[in-house]
């Protein structure tokens, strides 16, 4: 417990040494478009047209928030199990989103994180009471970025939104291939199992931030794109007796994007890609 403590001050030292060297190294353009930010916001790392640029998520399915077909049920999250029980993005990935990801990934830009649940919270509403656990990065792809980026998101996320943060609940306990170019079943495949959640009713500690009394488990990505992660980590965490777990990501793939990896066929032959 007392070194987990430790780890938790050193981390947030690192992140503080970070943001410094950030401030001072990056010459202050925006990482969506490479445009100068405008003066009176010495801290931002995106413009105030890419912000503006972002479309939210606000579509008609109470559960996952995807906009409905025209008739019939939700397809999106039709097939997920009653373990995920609610779902909610703040932005569709267009490009902005994407490089604020592709930078928050591959750079390390922890104050991005921040950036991003100011987006988050503008457009998902606060659960009182619930926890929030970031979706883990398997040991090995932690080593080599050095961060989880869900973790700096949720990080973030926690203290907008005055709530505990509980990485501890979730562990990644295999490692999974990259999800890319995998179509929707073989992401289910790929990541059963996955996962593996401490049980509600540990009787070890129980100090960390009050997460026994918390009856939501809201899981935190920084993408969402078919739900195979997510779905995974709410079964992991409902075996292990967590009643009601939600999600939350920054961003979600694109309806036609969808399309075109659950079928095939629905996508030309050539002429985009
Ligand atoms: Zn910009
Ligand atoms: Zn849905």
């Amino acid at each position: 417990m007392e070194r987990a403590g430790t780890d938790r001050v050193l981390r947030r030292e690192w992140r503080a040494l970070l943001h410094a060297v950030e401030r001072f190294v990056l010459p202050n353009v925006c990482v969506a478009c490479e445009r100068p930010i405008e003066r009176r916001r010495p801290d931002a790392l995106v413009c105030t047209p890419c912000l503006a640029r972002l479309r939210t998520v606000d579509g008609g399915c109470e559960r996952c928030a995807q906009p409905l077909p025209p008739v019939g049920p939700c397809r999106f999250c039709e097939a997920w199990p009653a373990a995920l029980s609610w779902v909610r993005s703040a932005v569709w990935l267009d490009e902005e989103a994407r490089q604020m990801i592709h930078h928050l990934k591959y750079d390390g830009l922890s104050t991005l994180g921040t950036e991003i649940a100011r987006v988050v919270v503008r457009s998902v509403p606060r659960v009182p009471g619930a926890v929030l656990v970031p979706i883990p990065l398997g040991p090995r792809r932690l080593h080599r970025r050095g961060f989880n980026q869900a973790e700096v998101v949720a990080g973030a996320l926690a203290r907008r939104w005055m709530l505990p943060l509980q990485p501890s609940l979730l562990r990644r306990q295999r490692e999974t291939r990259t999800q890319t170019a995998l179509d929707p079943a073989r992401r289910r495949q790929n990541v059963r199992d996955a996962f593996a959640a401490r049980s509600r009713g540990g009787r070890r500690g129980g100090g960390e931030g009050g997460e026994r009394a918390a009856a939501t488990v809201i899981l935190v990505d920084d993408v969402l794109t078919t739900g195979a992660t997510l779905v995974a980590a709410a079964e992991a965490l409902r075996q292990a007796g967590w009643p009601r777990i939600g999600a939350v990501t920054f961003a979600r793939a694109l309806p036609y994007a969808a399309r075109a990896v659950t079928d095939p066929a629905a996508v030309p032959a050539r002429g985009w890609r």
